[in-house]
């Protein structure tokens, strides 16, 4: 095989919790993890010439060394001493730093495309395994789907899929520095935490609506005192008749959950002229990639 176009799906987070802060600077979390179905789209090609060229139609990203879809590709050809090159043109649609795991995302594709396409057969625990020098949050991103996530977030438990439901993903016009709001988040001295485990409950229960209730992302107070446009969108679609509606990862995106397509068809209506709001995106519930070999 000398091509391979793939999808790297985004992630959004039913449920976050920060345990403590290591000693090594990381963050030991516990967090449910969604793929949904707003993705980028990577074309892998096998080439003779040896190296890796990487085509991006995105403006700012750049397509160095510093991209992680590149990093995959040179983690590959180092593990496993490949030969020949790869050209990788990849179309963006996830945000950038939007907290959609979409680099990781990127990563992920890569090396699930190019285990593929050079016929490596590297077991899914290999690959994951490996994954994890690029991000911590690139396991998931190789299997996706319903996942709980711990350690670091590399630890990995799969759970009953989420109940059927419908996703609006609306990003303000602001960046976030993950840094930033894990620095001032405190970890060690917060008093509340989310109750991951009743989510996790709720979600074996097949029970949407529980599960709106008691979702929760312990990082959304941080980054919503510093940009209040989180918290505004946040009531905006729950105006809007979303289940529950909580930001993803550390911001800004906000997702909102709805029963129907109906009513997010009608939530998007609505939301679609607001100026807080740069990208809204329809979405669904992605299952994990490997769904037909489980
Ligand atoms: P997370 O939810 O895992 O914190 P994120 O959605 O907040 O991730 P990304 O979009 O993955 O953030 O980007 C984070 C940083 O990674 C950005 O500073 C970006 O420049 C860099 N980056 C490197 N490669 C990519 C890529 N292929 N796509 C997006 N960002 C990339």
């Amino acid at each position: 095989m000398d091509k391979i176009q793939l999808k790297a799906y985004a992630k959004i987070n039913i449920g976050l919790d920060v345990i403590k802060k290591l000693e090594n600077g990381y963050h030991e979390v516990k967090m449910i993890m969604q793929t949904i179905s707003l993705h980028d789209t990577l074309v892998l090609e096998r080439s003779s010439t040896p190296g890796i060229v990487l085509e991006t139609d995105h403006e700012t990203l750049p397509a160095d060394s510093s991209n992680l879809a590149y990093r995959a590709a040179e983690l590959l050809f180092d593990a496993y001493s490949l030969n020949g090159g790869v050209k990788i043109y990849l179309k963006k649609r996830i945000p950038i730093a939007a907290g959609m795991a979409g680099g990781s995302a990127d990563a992920a594709a890569v090396l699930r495309g190019m285990n593929e396409m050079f016929g490596l057969d590297v077991p899914r625990q290999e690959l994951m395994k490996l994954a994890v020098k690029l991000g911590a949050d690139v396991p998931y991103c190789i299997v996706g789907g319903t996942y709980l996530a711990e350690g670091i977030g590399e630890r990995l438990t799969r759970t009953a899929p989420m109940p059927e439901c419908f996703i609006l993903a609306a990003k303000p016009a602001v960046c976030v520095s993950t840094k930033w709001v894990y620095d001032n988040l405190h970890a060690d001295s917060l008093k509340e935490h989310p109750d991951i485990d009743r989510m996790l409950r709720e979600i074996e229960a097949g029970n949407l609506k529980g599960l709106a209730g008691c979702m929760d992302n312990v990082l959304q107070n941080v980054t919503c005192k510093k940009y209040p446009v989180v918290l505004e969108i946040i009531k905006k679609m729950e105006a809007c008749g979303a289940q529950k509606a909580m930001m993803s990862g550390s911001g800004p995106t906000v997702f909102g959950l709805f029963c129907s397509e109906m009513q997010m068809q009608e939530a998007y209506e609505q939301l679609r002229a607001e100026a807080v709001i740069q990208d809204l995106f329809l979405c669904r519930i992605q299952h994990a990639y490997f769904e037909s070999e489980e």
